[in-house]
């Protein structure tokens, strides 16, 4: 058995600050419904949880939201590094698709080491962001004054630069997105909107439609 160290952590925990860290990121309101749904877990084992969390001092309730502490976010900040640079891996490296590489990121991120973190983080170049345009945590990445793709106007190119994890967690969108080269660093042309708010891209021209709960959360920024 390995020796235990200060910096491992109950698999579950982990995934909590996680979960609780990326609904912050995302500016969704942190409550247990939402963990609940973005876990796939029923309310009362999460709220059983959400009890254990704060007894051992990793979240608190503020103003009727959830909040990571300091040894909470310390959780989180390694979990989310762990898991988009196991992302990035898996995707640069081992050729994996988005989704395949979303979800087996999803178990190394509990099982990689101090070490190997410190061996892929040099081999890949040191990279600042997932795949999908996330930031990793500690990477030092500024990221661009973004907007939602949703807010540009037709005839305006765009360069995409961020999926973020919202997205990565609705069945079926990473495969849709990187199907339609709908990925960080891509450049697309609005080319119209229709009433539903659905936004047809040129995408190295090929067109493409993006529905208007994703056009609204899909990050881009525009030369101007
Ligand atoms: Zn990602």
């Amino acid at each position: 058995m390995a020796p235990h160290t200060s910096t491992e952590h109950h698999p579950a925990f982990e995934e909590y600050c996680e979960t609780i860290f990326e609904l912050e990121e995302d500016g969704l309101k942190v409550i247990q419904a939402r963990i609940a749904e973005r876990m796939e877990i029923s309310r009362p084992a999460v709220s059983e949880m959400v009890r254990r969390l704060s007894r051992e001092g990793y979240i608190e309730k503020t103003q009727g939201q959830l909040k990571l502490t300091a040894s909470g976010k310390e959780v989180a900040n390694r979990v989310v590094r762990r898991h988009r640079l196991a992302e990035r891996f898996l995707t640069d490296v081992l050729k994996l698709s988005w989704s395949e590489a979303h979800h087996e990121a999803g178990k190394w991120e509990h099982v990689i080491s101090d070490s190997v973190e410190a061996s892929m983080t040099e081999l890949l170049g040191e990279p600042t962001t997932c795949p999908h345009g996330n930031p990793i945590p500690g990477s030092g990445y500024v990221e661009p004054a973004t907007e939602a793709l949703s807010t540009i106007q037709p005839g305006s190119a765009v360069t995409i630069t961020r999926i973020p994890e919202e997205l990565e967690f609705v069945p079926g969108m990473l495969e849709f997105l990187e199907t339609h080269s709908i990925r960080p660093g891509t450049v697309a042309t609005i080319k119209s909107v229709l009433s539903d708010g659905t936004m047809k891209l040129d995408v190295d021209g090929s067109m493409v439609e993006v529905d208007a709960r994703t056009a609204d959360r899909v990050l881009v920024t525009t030369d101007n």
